[in-house]
């Protein structure tokens, strides 16, 4: 589960292609970080893959099957807002149980659901707290509670962190990738700082205008990049 293939997959708005055309493959358990300057188009890709947005041509595979056409909720991927998207008058465990209320799923089971991944994110003594209550940190935290009871195929997350202050920065980056080391599960994450890209990915995807400029670990890249703008971007000597 979390295999993700794309496939000549392009997207324009009107006349402009923001993405050209893209092939790429994610495996199942990777963390993959889009990375690349403000306006490359790593949002829209990350969107395209949730189903936020159609693409205009080229095929989405998830786990072998053609997602191309499936609407958000039918792709089994769960994507982490940057802005929380929680909801003010909810408690926390209100708040991480409501999809499972949307699916259908009974308000006990759910409720063990909801515990069980707020052991996970150190938030079990928050539950009852409205989300005014919280640090941005432990808000975020509540953010992915409420993606991990759907239990995804893969993690989206773009630019979580970019709401939070430097210190705090840290150690989120090191709670996700603690988080990510605990389920296993595939995880794609959107930045357009380096330092993330470099400290988090398995392997990372450098974008520029809509293109993928390389594909490779850390190391690849800071070792060979693949020309002068990764070098740049990376800050390899090159
Ligand atoms: P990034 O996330 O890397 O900052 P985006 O994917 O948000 O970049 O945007 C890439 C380009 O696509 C930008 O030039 C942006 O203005 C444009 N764009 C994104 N969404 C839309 C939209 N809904 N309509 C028109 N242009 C869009
Ligand atoms: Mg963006």
């Amino acid at each position: 589960m979390g295999k993700i293939v794309l496939k000549q997959v392009r997207k324009s708005f009107g006349d402009v292609h923001v993405i050209p055309s893209v092939d790429l493959t994610i495996e199942n358990g990777e963390f993959v970080v889009f990375v690349g300057p403000s306006g490359c188009g790593k949002s829209t890709l990350l969107r395209l893959i949730a189903g936020l947005e159609d693409t205009s041509s080229g095929t989405i595979e998830i786990d072998g099957k053609d997602a191309t056409m499936l609407p958000p909720a039918k792709r089994g991927l769960a994507m982490v807002f940057q802005s929380y998207a929680l909801y003010p008058h909810m408690t926390v465990r209100k708040n991480i149980m409501f999809p499972l209320k949307m699916a259908g799923m009974d308000p006990e089971a759910a409720t063990k659901k909801a515990d069980a991944a707020a052991k996970v994110l150190n938030l079990t003594n928050y539950m009852e707290r409205k989300p005014g209550q919280l640090s941005g940190g432990q808000r975020q935290r509540v953010a992915i509670g409420r993606a991990i009871v759907r239990e995804p195929a893969a993690f989206l997350f773009d630019e979580p962190l970019s709401n939070l202050d430097a210190a705090l920065r840290g150690n989120m980056r090191l709670e996700i990738t603690e988080l990510h080391q605990t389920l296993k599960t595939t995880m794609i994450y959107v930045t357009h700082d380096q330092v993330e890209a470099m400290t988090m990915a398995d392997k990372i995807v450098v974008l520029q205008a809509g293109n993928i400029e390389q594909v490779g670990s850390p190391l690849e890249l800071y070792n060979h990049p693949a020309n002068a703008f990764v070098a740049g971007f990376i800050g390899s000597p090159r």
